[in-house]
């Protein structure tokens, strides 16, 4: 049984569903009922999707490779680093919603799969000193061999089955926006399929063309605070903050876009942490629920296909021929498979938060930085590049799915 159908719930039912097991998928929400998700993937997640043999998708899962990374300061170019930057594929953005879809389509249409969806696991059944099953909130108690906790960075069933979550200090909260279209086509034509990333004196914030047409923009705040100060009480005042500190041409586009083009702000609390131990007897849980993950250099939804690779094949075995002791022994080896790589993102997204902090606290940095971009944005590039092979490509090597 899976419990939640985020990318990692979602790739591991189809994988398992696939090798001929009965899977219950359980998801409290129906699906388009988010107001937002993630859509940047790194070559490391790609490989995770070719890895299922999920490569190419379909054209209904809607995407859009990026073309580079540009960073602004001060309004002044700073560099600009062009995709694929020596990965075998660009990172690229996918609109998750299609791509889920997808996953339970494909899962569907397995005959052991069942989808509850609209369906919350509100608590743990116990038997024998096994976690044994969940309780849906209508009641009802569906037993299994195995529960995968796939419930996402709040997860009620890693509070339920008591295993620790070590909180790092959360990097910024992001304020998030669309701009739709068609009032935001002039924007999309402007940033040509990068992902720029502006810091100034008002603050900092990114901004791409999304996968379902139109853009994205997350204002990073610092953790706890309310909003910029002042708050910009409705979107023109909104525009007017981002173009303070854009480039001329961006400035420009912002000012003149309607007012009725923006959409938000949604605000996205983030949360990052490590569970050191991933399983009890009955029990496992992957993805945020196991790691939330900071949204810095679109690492999660990576990270989560990835542990549902390893774990389809892990468990998969255990689940079809052994006992109660194979399948814990094979989760604790999920576990004891996927904590390096977890850790080293981890530690990688730390170090990029405290880069970019630097550059939103110290004003005089950045505008030493920004005056001397010419020759300082070359040498800031080399060492940003160097900063994300492990970010792109992912630490550990993974095998197909058989
Ligand atoms: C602002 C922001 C931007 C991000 N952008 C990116 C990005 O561009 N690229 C990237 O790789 N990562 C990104 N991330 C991180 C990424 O969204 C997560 O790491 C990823 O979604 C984790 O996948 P998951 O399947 O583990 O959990 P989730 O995607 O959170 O899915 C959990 C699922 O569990 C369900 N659920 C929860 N509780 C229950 C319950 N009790 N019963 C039943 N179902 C339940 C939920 O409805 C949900 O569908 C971003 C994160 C944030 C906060």
């Amino acid at each position: 049984m899976v419990v939640g159908a985020g990318p990692a719930g979602a790739s591991l039912a189809l994988l398992l569903a696939r090798r001929g097991l009965p899977v219950d998928l359980i998801d409290a929400c129906g699906h388009g009922g988010r107001p937002f998700r993630g859509e940047g993937l790194m070559p490391s997640g790609l490989a995770a999707l070719a890895a299922m043999g999920l490569q190419p998708l379909p054209p209904a899962v809607a995407q859009r490779p990026l073309t580079a990374w540009s960073f602004f300061l001060d309004g002044q170019r700073l560099f600009e680093a062009a995709e694929p930057m020596g990965s075998p594929v660009p990172c690229t953005l996918i609109d998750q919603d299609s791509l889920l879809q997808e996953l339970l389509a494909q899962a569907g249409r397995q005959p052991g799969f069942q989808f509850h969806e609209g369906q919350a696991a509100t608590d743990l059944l116990r038997q024998d000193g096994r976690i044994a099953g969940v309780r849906l909130a209508d009641g009802t108690a569906l037993e299994a061999d195995l529960v995968v906790a796939c419930d996402g960075r709040e997860s009620l069933l890693r509070r339920r089955a008591e295993l620790t979550l070590e909180s790092a200090p959360s990097p910024l909260d992001v304020l998030w926006f669309r701009l739709e279209p068609p009032g935001a086509e002039d924007l999309v034509h402007w940033l040509a399929g990068r992902f720029v990333t502006v810091v100034g004196a008002a603050g900092s914030y990114a901004l791409f063309p999304s996968a379902r047409g139109g853009v994205q923009l997350g204002w990073a705040m610092e953790p706890g605070r309310a909003a910029p100060s002042p708050t910009p009480a409705s979107p023109g005042e909104w525009l007017a903050l981002w173009a303070r500190d854009a480039p001329q041409l961006l400035a420009r586009l912002l000012r003149a876009l309607a007012a009725a083009s923006v959409q938000g702000p949604v605000r996205l609390p983030v949360r990052v942490g490590l569970c050191p131990r991933w399983q009890r007897p009955g029990l496992l849980l992957l993805g945020d629920a196991a790691h939330p993950m900071s949204p810095l250099r679109a690492q999660g939804i990576n990270m989560a296909l990835r542990d549902a690779l390893v774990a389809a094949g892990q468990l998969a075995p255990a689940l079809l021929e052994g006992g109660p002791a194979a399948i814990d022994a094979a989760a604790a080896a999920i576990c004891a498979e996927r904590l390096p790589e977890i850790r080293r993102i981890q530690q990688l997204q730390q170090e990029e938060a405290r880069r970019a902090d630097l550059l939103r606290r110290r004003h005089l940095l950045r505008s030493l930085l920004a005056r001397s971009a010419r020759w300082s944005g070359p040498l800031l590039e080399r060492r940003w590049r160097a900063s994300q092979r492990e970010l792109r490509n992912g630490v550990a090597a993974i095998a197909p799915d058989l």
